[in-house]
């Protein structure tokens, strides 16, 4: 057997022990409960801890990880973390992180058939096919799969905005969206200043009138393609309207 893992075991018992050594109530109080203000949506890569990244400790950030960071509204597995998150533990802010060279944007980007995971890549090619007069210019592959991590973090940022618990939340408190994307070269986060903090960042059909209280639609503009039909030609313009 592949004894590999036995430099874990040997890593957590040198770890308990510096923790004790550094302060002997560590664990004592860390045990007592959690009052994390972040939740981290980010990437199962293995180069992109968020603790490690973000220089921060047990306790402070509750994560939630997956291939390339998605908030898919179906998936329970992220709406059960999302809503204890918000709802349980109050967190202030919802990070998603994204990353550069992110393999699962990679493969997304290709025709390559991989199997089930596929399924799961499809909202990046979604958010690709969204987006596609923007990457189609970008002339290196590198490069474009760059882009499509910040646009995909941005898309995730907008999906959350619009879940029934980040908007419950916003009836009652503050709550602030963020998107960042980590570059493996340099270590740092670029955050891409997608702050969403109420239902006005987003378009009016994806509001919920939470509590009887009708969303401040007539503040926002909202975007309404119109389609004209001349000479057998299709055009679809998309108009700024004000939504009543
Ligand atoms: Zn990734």
């Amino acid at each position: 057997m592949d004894k590999s893992y036995q430099k874990l075991i040997q890593g957590n018992k040198l770890y308990a022990e510096t923790k004790i050594f550094q302060d002997p109530e560590y664990f004592s109080n860390l045990s007592k409960g959690q009052t994390p203000n972040y939740l981290w949506i980010g990437c199962s890569d293995s180069r992109v801890p968020a603790n490690e990244i973000t220089s921060t400790h047990s306790g402070e950030i509750f994560v939630h990880r997956n291939i390339a960071n998605l908030v898919v509204h179906t998936d329970t597995n992220l709406l059960s973390v999302l809503e204890y998150a918000v709802k349980y533990l109050e967190v202030k802010h919802i990070i998603v992180c994204g990353h550069y060279g992110c393999g699962g944007i990679k493969a997304a980007m290709t025709n390559t058939y991989h199997g089930f995971v596929d399924n799961w890549l499809r909202n990046i090619k979604d958010v690709y096919h969204k987006n596609q007069e923007e990457l189609l210019v970008i002339k290196d592959e590198d490069d474009r799969a760059n882009r499509l991590s910040e646009l995909n973090v941005i898309e995730q940022v907008r999906n959350l905005a619009k879940t029934t618990i980040v908007q419950e939340a916003w009836s009652k408190r503050k709550l602030h969206l963020h998107g960042w994307v980590y570059g493996l070269k340099d270590g740092l986060v670029k955050d891409l200043s997608v702050i969403h903090d109420g239902q006005k960042d987003i378009d009016s059909i994806y509001r919920f009138n939470i509590n009887g209280t009708k969303a401040k639609a007539t503040e926002v503009k909202s975007a309404v393609p119109v389609v004209k039909l001349s000479q057998n030609r299709v055009t679809i313009k998309t108009k700024q309207r004000r939504v009543k």
